[in-house]
């Protein structure tokens, strides 16, 4: 049995196997482009408030060591496993090598729902995670960032654990850190700004105007909440957002500085007053000209794609659509997809910013930044475009085409061992 059996993983594999066929990239080179280069599991005890010790799984998978050092989030989430973790690593691979990044992907997590703990708990939980990746990680290794469930104090634990052992500060561990310790001005925003950049793109493709445009935002975290807000002053009426607790509905458009000043307050979405609720199944299926899934995976699926009412489809989330869905919306040909590995490459992109700002002690401005995070995302939406239409596939297909076939090139140039 493959040891990361895992629906969202089989999923990563189908996308691969896809592409590898229209690459025709020989069967004898598919696997090691596929199988994951190496994972570690861990169990992390951790000190209870009430004295008690709860053990907890651990994750961290890195995809492959032929660009460079691995990169990817660490996720605090119930439903975290070793096969999700190793799909979501694939994913990162792609995005990276279609980014011109010089990383493979990794991805890590702990099985842990992170509103059930104190931020003690959290703290003595996110440390001896950490000291279990000893090691595994490091600057020239494998660089974390944050994910679902974790944020920027996750990061700095991380990193002062790190920088505990080696007797030194060691700022390059992690990216996504507090700006007061080496962190990127503009870490934070990235995704969501980048999902609102290509959405706008995409509206220009499809000659749509922004101004007037409607979108739904599914997931009110990092990447939806500053989506939904750098959607709004793009001139988008938000008619609806959610989180796990479920949504927020307005037909004239959401007052997104009161939905935010509620959320701030309240720590969820549910109970402001100004909107109607509205379950998240319905909030997919609304009609609106852009709409950002930036939740979980496997969130349009074979059975709702047919429903969904958008024009542009921006997956801020990884995985959102499953391949059962990607067919149905093929053949409706009615729906643009900016896909994850494209549209919420915005943070990668930015935490590799950070690290060269840290490597070099010698940080940017904002507006550097910002500068930097959209050019590389416009030549990746410029090429995946040109192929998409030049070959008459699918956006998706052509952005994993994009990076998968960097990383095969890559492989080839090394030979074996990475
Ligand atoms: P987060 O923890 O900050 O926010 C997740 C949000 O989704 C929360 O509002 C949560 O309540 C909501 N949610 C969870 N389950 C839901 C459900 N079933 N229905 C509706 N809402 C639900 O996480 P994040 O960092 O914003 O990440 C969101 C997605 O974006 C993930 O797929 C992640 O892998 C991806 N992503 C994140 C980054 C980043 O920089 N943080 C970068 C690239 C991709």
């Amino acid at each position: 049995m493959n040891i990361y059996s895992d629906p969202t993983f089989d999923m990563a594999c189908r996308q691969f196997d896809g592409v590898a066929d229209r690459l025709q990239i020989p069967v004898s080179e598919r696997e090691r482009l596929k199988a994951p280069k190496r994972a570690l599991v861990v169990a992390v005890p951790t000190r209870m408030d009430d004295g008690t010790t709860r053990v907890f799984s651990g994750y961290r998978v890195q995809h492959h060591l032929t660009l460079g050092p691995t990169k990817g989030g660490i996720r605090y989430h119930p439903d975290v496993s070793l096969g999700e973790v190793a799909a979501l690593a694939m994913w990162m691979s792609w995005k990276c090598a279609l980014a011109g990044l010089p990383y493979g992907g990794a991805k890590g997590g702990v099985t842990v729902d992170p509103r059930e703990l104190s931020t003690g708990e959290l703290e003595r939980l996110t440390r001896r995670f950490t000291q279990e990746l000893l090691g595994f990680i490091g600057p020239q290794t494998d660089i974390p960032a944050p994910d679902v469930g974790t944020n920027e104090q996750t990061m700095a634990w991380m990193m002062d654990t790190v920088s505990v052992h080696a007797g030194h500060s060691v700022p390059g561990v992690v990216t996504g850190k507090p700006i007061v310790i080496g962190g990127s001005l503009g870490r934070r925003e990235a995704t969501g700004r980048g999902v609102a950049y290509l959405a706008g793109r995409a509206m220009d493709t499809l000659g749509i105007a922004s101004s007037g445009a409607t979108a739904v935002v599914q997931g009110y975290g990092n990447v939806g909440a500053i989506a939904a807000h750098s959607l709004s002053r793009q001139g988008f009426r938000i008619l609806a957002v959610s989180d796990v607790n479920g949504g927020l509905y307005h037909s004239r458009g959401l007052d997104m500085p009161r939905v935010d000043a509620w959320a701030q307050s309240h720590g969820t979405l549910a109970g402001y007053p100004e909107a109607e609720p509205i379950r998240n199944a319905e909030l997919l299926a609304l009609p609106c000209d852009v709409l950002v899934p930036a939740a979980m995976e496997r969130q349009i699926t074979g059975e709702n794609a047919g429903r969904i009412r958008c024009r542009i489809l921006a997956e801020g989330a990884n995985g959102p659509t499953t391949p059962d869905a990607d067919g149905i919306l093929a053949e409706r040909g009615d729906v643009f997809v900016i896909p994850d590995i494209l549209c919420n490459a915005g943070g990668v992109v930015v935490s590799y910013f950070e690290w060269v700002q840290g490597l070099q002690s010698f940080f940017w401005t904002e507006a550097e930044v910002m500068d930097r995070l959209f050019r590389i995302l416009e030549g990746a939406f410029v090429q995946t475009l040109q192929l998409s239409r030049r070959e008459s596939i699918s956006m998706r297909t052509a952005a994993l085409s994009l990076g998968i076939r960097r990383v095969w090139e890559a492989k080839r140039a090394r030979g074996l061992f990475p």
